[in-house]
């Protein structure tokens, strides 16, 4: 699968009067992602409407990375000014603010992030602020947040997310993302595979509460997840070719959010845990793990429990109450949002009965996901980290992941089920 704007356009065309009964609509102007294409940013960027002065945000790295890219912009006559982080690690509300400073000091009337996650945030919350045109040049395929129109943003030591707004243009050079640091592509790769559990549990929520599902959506993220699954486990890391695929995969399920107007098509159970973690090395003062790498390591647990669960013929109800106690414990300081999140307790909207009486359709549904060692074979094929151990995780904070991870979000997930099943996976 090779994007160019027609297929943007044949995607949108394909959902037009989707049997799911949402509009499917983005407003996105150009998607390219091709091998060598840098030197024609510029002409991307005019073709899609933007003109005059442009504002270039990157750090050291990425326009380091980014080679060729200024010679790209002059050569299409844009005037461009630059705010040039040292090495962005963090998306704070003070870069945001450094580049609103530098873009009212300038006059520039268009955004373009060169770089990947912080980068990209802290220009997708300053553009939505000045409400001016944006755009993305990507380095790396680290997770697949390219097309989102929030904006996790920390302030006073806490992360928020803020309201922001989705690109116009996103462009990729896929031998400048081949060269990007493993542990991005691996990170990248991670939050890829989490779409398996997530599609589960998308399901699974639609099969017993009815929850909205789009057949279409759901079809067209898989197959460009499967792309890059299969690339990741035959051909090189390093080569171009895999890095566009996943990055092809990974803007599609931000995309997929967009269309669908929910975070089903890409966060399920995994994405829950790997919040879970997120939150304990906050409160721990631990430096944080990439996002796609806990959503890797995650999304391997996840898939054990969910083939295991896929193994059995039957399946019993047996519905008991959260253990408020132990949660409280487990989530500490954050007791408060936790108990917010779970109260109704989602699994309360199940009819009783319905688990047991659906049982082959769930199973269906679990079967599909790849198997866990599937899931850490590819992540350790990247050179990533594939289980908690493997990525310095606590084991203490594996099985709190496991048995408590899912209670960050007020979500029906597969692994809620486990509160109202006699069965134990874990
Ligand atoms: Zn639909
Ligand atoms: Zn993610």
């Amino acid at each position: 699968m090779m994007f160019s704007m027609l297929d943007l356009k044949k995607i949108t065309e394909s959902l037009r009067d989707c049997p799911c009964g949402r509009k499917h609509e983005i407003n996105i102007r150009a998607l390219e992602i091709g091998f060598g294409n840098t030197p024609d940013t510029g002409r991307i960027l005019r073709d899609a409407g933007f003109d005059g002065a442009l504002h270039v945000v990157a750090d050291q790295n990425t326009l380091a990375a980014a080679a060729g890219i200024a010679d790209a912009l002059r050569t299409a006559r844009f005037r461009t000014t630059l705010t040039l982080f040292d090495d962005l690690q963090l998306a704070d509300i003070e870069g945001v603010e450094r580049v609103r400073r530098d873009i009212a000091r300038c006059g520039a009337k268009a955004v373009l992030s060169v770089g990947t996650g912080s980068l990209n945030d802290i220009c997708r919350f300053a553009a939505a602020q000045l409400d001016m045109p944006f755009a993305i040049y990507a380095t790396a395929p680290s997770m697949d947040g390219f097309a989102s129109v929030m904006a996790p943003i920390t302030q006073n030591g806490f992360k928020r997310t803020f309201p922001a707004k989705a690109p116009e243009v996103i462009i990729a050079d896929s031998a400048v993302l081949a060269k990007s640091p493993a542990v991005l592509k691996a990170a990248g790769l991670g939050d890829l595979l989490g779409k398996y559990t997530a599609h589960a549990d998308w399901e699974v929520a639609a099969c017993l509460t009815g929850e909205y599902y789009c057949e279409k959506i759901a079809s067209l993220t898989r197959a460009a997840v499967d792309d890059a699954a299969e690339l990741a486990r035959r051909s090189d890391a390093e080569s171009p070719e895999f890095s566009a695929s996943l990055m092809e995969a990974l803007v599609l399920s931000g995309l997929a959010m967009l269309l669908s107007g929910c975070t089903r098509p890409a966060s399920g159970a995994e994405h829950h845990i790997a919040h879970f973690w997120e939150m304990q090395y906050a409160l721990l003062g631990r430096p944080q793990v990439f996002h796609g790498k806990k959503v890797g390591i995650a999304a391997g647990l996840v898939a054990d429990v969910y083939n295991r669960l896929a193994q059995l013929d039957t399946i019993h109800e047996m519905r008991r109450p959260i253990d408020w106690t132990r949660l409280s414990t487990v989530y500490g300081a954050l007791w408060n949002e936790c108990r917010a999140e779970n109260t109704p307790n989602p699994v309360d909207a199940i009819p009783a009965g319905a688990v047991e009486k659906n049982w082959e359709t769930l199973r269906a549904a679990l079967a599909r996901v790849p198997k866990g060692d599937e899931i850490r074979a590819l992540i350790r094929r990247t050179g990533g980290a594939a289980t908690c151990a493997e990525a310095d995780i606590p084991a203490y904070l594996e099985d709190q992941g496991l048995r408590y991870g899912r209670y960050a979000r007020f979500r029906m997930t597969m692994m809620r089920l486990l509160d109202i099943i006699e069965e134990n996976p874990i």
